[in-house]
């Protein structure tokens, strides 16, 4: 256990709750720890890191970024 970490752990692409699940990816820019719940969030992320770690709102980033892959099975 880290208890040094921020207590709050959310996911930074579709702002679910992560704290304490296991398997959480975690990924550091900046010096900033960016928590990512599942790999179809990773890959979003990775489509765009310095959006979704810019401040901007995430739900944004991600509808553009589904609007530019037009994907059918959209779980958002
Ligand atoms: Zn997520």
């Amino acid at each position: 256990m880290n208890l040094d970490e921020r207590s709050e752990d959310k996911c930074v692409v579709c702002e679910k709750d992560v704290t304490g699940v296991a398997g959480t990816a975690h990924v550091y820019r900046d010096g900033r720890r960016f928590s990512l719940c599942c790999p179809t969030c990773l890959q979003m992320f990775q489509r765009a890191p310095d959006r979704f770690t810019s401040g901007e709102h995430p739900r944004t980033v991600v509808e553009e970024l589904l609007r530019d892959l037009d994907w059918k099975e959209s779980k958002w």
